[in-house]
């Protein structure tokens, strides 16, 4: 199998788009249509998707990237979060609500309730509104939920989880068969992509355990430096060690 690279994900949508499928999004698509609606969903890491959604954007091509409103992962209002998510936008592409809806599963008011709360937190952080939503981690009840949430279209309603065809990338594989074997492609009809960038940009392709570790090493890092930038008595601590 084809190592996860940032080169490898630019031959993919170019072997798709090469068999005819257009770039779509969740407002635009069109289940009978060669369709493509390129999804990510952050999991780990804002900054980590940057690369990708760069090289999408040399492409053309515009995905909608998800984002954890409340996730011990990373906060949406940091410095840094801020500043990746307004590239991001920049770039082109669409930001939407990765929502983690297993609290509320069994209980449609407290889902709406939740969902429209961290839709609000989130379009507080990027400034615009947030129009589309994605499940972390669904529960089974919630796939083909046909219903919108708070008001937004998203990923799982029956439109783009059974009427299109769906791939995804989930835990650092295609562990459901490649998109290109996917029946929607030889049907010639919609597919919806997720893919997390995290896999894709990370130093030891293919290996996720050693990614997230990697991943945890520079987030260390970046904690140490800023207690150092805020506590003398540990910035002379760094700076004795060196
Ligand atoms: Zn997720």
């Amino acid at each position: 199998m084809t190592a996860f690279t940032l080169d490898a994900y630019c031959d993919l949508i170019a072997d798709l788009t090469g068999k005819g499928y257009r770039i779509a999004d969740f407002h635009d698509a069109d289940p009978k249509r060669q369709d493509l609606i390129l999804r990510h969903d952050l999991d780990f890491s804002i900054r980590t998707a940057l690369p990708m959604a760069r090289i999408e954007a040399d492409h053309g091509w515009k995905a909608t990237y998800f984002v954890l409103a409340r996730s011990p992962m990373y906060g949406i209002h940091t410095p840094d979060s801020s500043e990746a998510l307004s590239q991001i936008l920049g770039l082109g592409h669409e930001v939407g609500l990765h929502f983690d809806a297993s609290n509320y599963a069994n209980d449609r008011d407290a889902l709406e309730t939740a969902a429209g709360r961290e839709a609000a937190l989130l379009e507080d952080a990027i400034g615009k509104p947030v129009r589309t939503v994605s499940f972390h981690r669904p529960a089974e009840s919630l796939l083909g939920y046909d219903a919108p949430l708070a008001g937004r279209v998203h990923a799982y309603q029956p439109r783009y989880f059974r009427e299109m065809g769906y791939c995804s990338d989930s835990r650092g594989a295609w562990h459901h068969g490649t998109p290109q074997d996917h029946p929607a492609v030889a049907a010639r009809t919609a597919l919806q992509l997720l893919t997390h960038p995290i896999w894709w940009t990370s130093e030891t392709p293919g290996d996720p355990v050693a990614t997230l570790d990697a991943f945890r090493t520079g987030r260390d890092r970046q904690l140490a430096q800023a207690i150092a930038d805020n506590c003398e008595p540990y910035r002379n601590r760094v700076d004795s060690a060196e």
